[in-house]
């Protein structure tokens, strides 16, 4: 096992009513800027509901934060936070809303341009204190200090992160995902499984305890994602998913073991370019990424392939293969597609991402950095 510093300062009230908690949670003389989407919040109820909790504080609203948070929309909310003194953020929605108001939180607190946070990695050492109402599990931004902006203008989707930008509090209300479209749910579980899989199957270094509890929850997902997709309105099934999700990127079990990232990497040179979701993208490059990397990754895939898909027969190649294969028909069955053909693209969709991956220095991915430019096109190549 590696050394490691773990932290989480992030307080959760999981469960079905803690919405209400927001009354105590909210410090009382607080002036409060309420972060949210495009409007889902307003349609299934959990608009009134914080309302409600906070009546009594002075609350003003930001609406329209979109999917992929956008710098030159969080610029305008950073704008409103200056002008109306804001101490207090509260960030009501998914990772998008979660993301954003982490990236409004330091930005208030910095006098130049707010890209300068990612451009030239400065951390804030004292952010605005925000907590976060979560209505879709799927990033584990509501446990953890990271972040993902996109600067529309450039095509440039980068990410940030700082200890100090771990929410205060979580609210997670499962009953609150009960709204969202299937796609949504699709991809949550994706994403989640990609992140357990960035810190799993790297090379193995002895970290039992993050090993099992790695595969425990891939299992969980494999198990309860179908469920949920299924019956959106199973209490259980979404409780699990939610917690799944939050537990596989709050730094426990990436803690002391090496973490991959490249999927993610090269995902968000996808998203960025094409306009896939989040998860779409993940769900594109993880299984060619798997291929291309077999040799480096031997162990642990077949680690995988034994205790997750329960395969313990052939040999290794085959044994492999055959986890990767169940790992793209798990996210098939999730409903999201996992070829580039899938969302209408071609392999003329390649070169640009590996320029674009090359202009934003992004040419020694992965725990060894060793997934150059060359490796990147060559798990491309087999996503098509
Ligand atoms: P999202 O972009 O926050 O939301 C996707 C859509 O779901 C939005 O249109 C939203 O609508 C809708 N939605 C949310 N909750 C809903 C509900 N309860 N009922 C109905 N619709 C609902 O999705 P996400 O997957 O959570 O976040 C993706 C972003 O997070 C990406 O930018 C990704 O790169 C980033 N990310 C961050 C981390 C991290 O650690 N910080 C990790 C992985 C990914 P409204 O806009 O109307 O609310
Ligand atoms: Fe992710």
């Amino acid at each position: 096992m590696l050394n490691f510093d773990f932290q989480n300062p992030t307080r959760v009230l999981f469960g079905a009513g803690q919405i209400a908690s927001l009354a105590t949670l909210v410090p009382a003389n607080a002036r409060v800027l309420m972060l949210y989407g495009g409007g889902s919040i307003k349609t299934n109820g959990v608009h009134a509901e914080v309302t409600q909790a906070l009546a009594g504080h002075t609350v003003i609203e930001f609406a329209g934060i979109e999917p992929n948070p956008s710098y030159e929309t969080l610029t305008r909310a950073i704008e409103l936070v200056k002008r109306e003194k804001i101490d207090f953020l509260l960030a009501v929605g998914g990772g998008s809303v979660i993301d954003g108001t982490k990236f409004v939180a330091a930005a208030a607190r910095y006098e130049g341009d707010a890209w300068d946070l990612i451009a030239k990695r400065i951390a804030i050492e004292d952010p605005l204190h925000f907590g976060t109402v979560l209505t879709l599990p799927a990033t584990g931004s509501e446990m953890n200090a990271g972040g993902v902006v996109t600067r529309k203008a450039t095509h440039e989707k980068r990410s940030f992160h700082n200890r100090r930008l771990f929410p205060q509090f979580s609210v997670l209300d499962p009953t609150k995902t009960f709204t969202l479209p299937a796609r949504q749910i699709g991809n949550g579980v994706v994403d989640a499984f990609v992140h357990i899989v960035e810190q799993y199957l790297t090379y193995p270094v002895g970290a039992k305890v993050q090993d099992r509890f790695a595969e425990g929850l891939l299992l969980t997902l494999i198990e309860e994602g179908p469920k949920t997709l299924a019956d959106p309105q199973d209490y259980d099934s979404r409780a699990n998913m939610m917690w799944c999700a939050t537990m596989a990127l709050n730094g426990l079990i990436g803690a002391g073991v090496p973490s991959d990232w490249a999927t993610h990497m090269v995902g968000h040179e996808l998203t960025a370019l094409y306009g896939l979701d989040h998860a779409q993208t993940l769900a594109v490059v993880l299984p060619g990424m798997l291929r291309v990397r077999k040799d480096a990754k031997r162990a642990k895939l077949l680690q995988y392939a034994a205790r997750v898909w329960n395969l313990t027969e052939g040999d290794e190649d085959a044994r492999i293969e055959a986890a990767i294969a169940r790992t793209a028909q798990f996210f098939e069955q999730m409903g999201v597609p996992t070829t580039l053909t899938g969302y209408g693209l071609t392999a003329d969709a390649i070169e640009p991402v590996i320029k674009a991956l090359e202009e934003h220095r992004m040419t020694k991915l992965g725990e060894h950095r060793d997934v150059t430019l060359e490796v990147s096109r060559q798990a491309l190549s087999l996503c098509v």
